[in-house]
């Protein structure tokens, strides 16, 4: 490992660091004469780099090859992260699909159909949603939650569905196959270890102000705690123009699939706050590497209480999975359907 640290340390701090290299079992030497440049030997672990960040007097880490996290590439091959019939990464894609939220029991059966026929294996909606307004519909939460379990039950469609609350984690994964963990919600430490102690799969969303860094030590609170089945997704960043909703970091996408072992999947829906754009942006996001999909559905926009302006029809839908029949082909990946999938569905295009 090689630190950087402050110009002109006092002797004092000096010997902190020292004493904290020696504690984790390093032989520590300084490259230069002016004691900036620390050296350090040893046999590392997940943990040291950020106790030695958290020392004062640390400016940075500048390599730390020997302790490795949880989530770094090292060399490994993808995680492929199972759920229900649905496979994420090494070579996966896989496509989620649904309404925002959990509203009415009939249309969420209905959209449960439409997306698995159409491509799906797995239904998203939320029975608990994050909302900036406390006055905004705040989801149905356990009504919405059996709901759920009906459409999972009578159409055979796996489920992911948001946590919000660390004691609702147990609840929530009697349902739900994959826990998904909101934008909001991504620097909820008691919330992430929660979701990592119940070994489900988790649907890691990124923070809208999050950076890369801050993101992949969000998903390193689930993987500490043994549980290694983590899909990342990038939803979009907060931008200054707001002729969409957010933007898309599709840099990030093509950057996490290189840093990390863990899949990476992209919300067209969030990022872009339009459904007429919501197809472009899914575009973008396969063709930058990822491994799948979120993506909000309604056959009626004007009926529902949260991001009716970002859903796009079953046809949209349908069109999308198309998309990515060819996207992920162009990157030898395979598009795992539904197996009732709708036969012209997937039937090559005329022309
Ligand atoms: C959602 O998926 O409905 C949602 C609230 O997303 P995010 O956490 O990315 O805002
Ligand atoms: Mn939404």
């Amino acid at each position: 490992m090689l630190l950087r640290l402050q110009k002109g340390l006092p002797s004092e701090q000096i010997a902190a660091v020292l004493g904290l290299a020696k504690q984790l079992g390093y032989r520590a030497k300084f490259l230069d004469e002016h004691s900036e440049i620390l050296s350090l030997e040893g046999q590392g672990r997940p943990d040291h780099r950020s106790r030695f960040e958290d020392l004062c007097g640390v400016r940075s880490v500048i390599d730390a090859r020997e302790a490795r996290e949880r989530h770094e590439r090292d060399g490994r091959p993808d995680t492929v992260v199972r759920v229900g019939s649905a496979r994420f990464g090494g070579g996966f894609v896989s496509l989620i699909a649904g309404p925002c939220a959990v509203e009415e029991r009939d249309r969420l059966l209905e959209i449960a159909r439409e997306v698995r026929r159409r491509g799906a294996t797995l239904l998203r909606g939320g029975a608990w949603k994050p909302r900036t307004s406390p006055y905004s519909f705040q989801g149905l939460g356990e009504a919405g939650l059996e709901m759920l379990a009906e459409a999972k039950a009578l159409v055979g469609i796996g489920i992911v569905t948001e946590v919000l609350d660390p004691r609702d984690v147990e609840k929530v994964a009697e349902v739900a196959d994959m826990l998904q963990i909101g934008a909001r919600s991504m620097t909820n430490a008691p919330l992430l270890v929660e979701a990592g102690r119940s070994k489900k799969p988790v649907l890691l969303k990124r923070g809208f102000q999050a950076t890369i860094r801050e993101f992949v030590l969000a998903a390193e609170f689930v993987l500490a705690q043994g549980n290694t089945q983590v899909v990342l997704c990038e939803r979009g960043v907060r931008g200054f123009d707001p002729t969409t909703r957010n933007l898309l970091d599709v840099g990030a996408v093509a950057h996490l699939k290189r840093a990390t072992h863990l899949p990476v999947i992209v919300d067209p829906s969030h990022a872009a706050g339009r459904s007429d754009l919501v197809r472009p942006l899914a575009r973008a996001g396969l063709a930058a590497g990822a491994d799948g999909l979120i993506v909000e559905v309604h056959p009626d926009p004007s009926e529902v209480h949260s991001d009716g302006s970002q859903a796009v029809s079953p046809e949209t839908f349908s069109a999308i999975v198309q998309d990515a029949l060819v996207l992920a082909a162009l990157d030898q990946k395979r598009v795992v359907l539904a197996e009732n999938v709708l036969a012209e569905e997937v039937a090559p295009r005329a022309g």
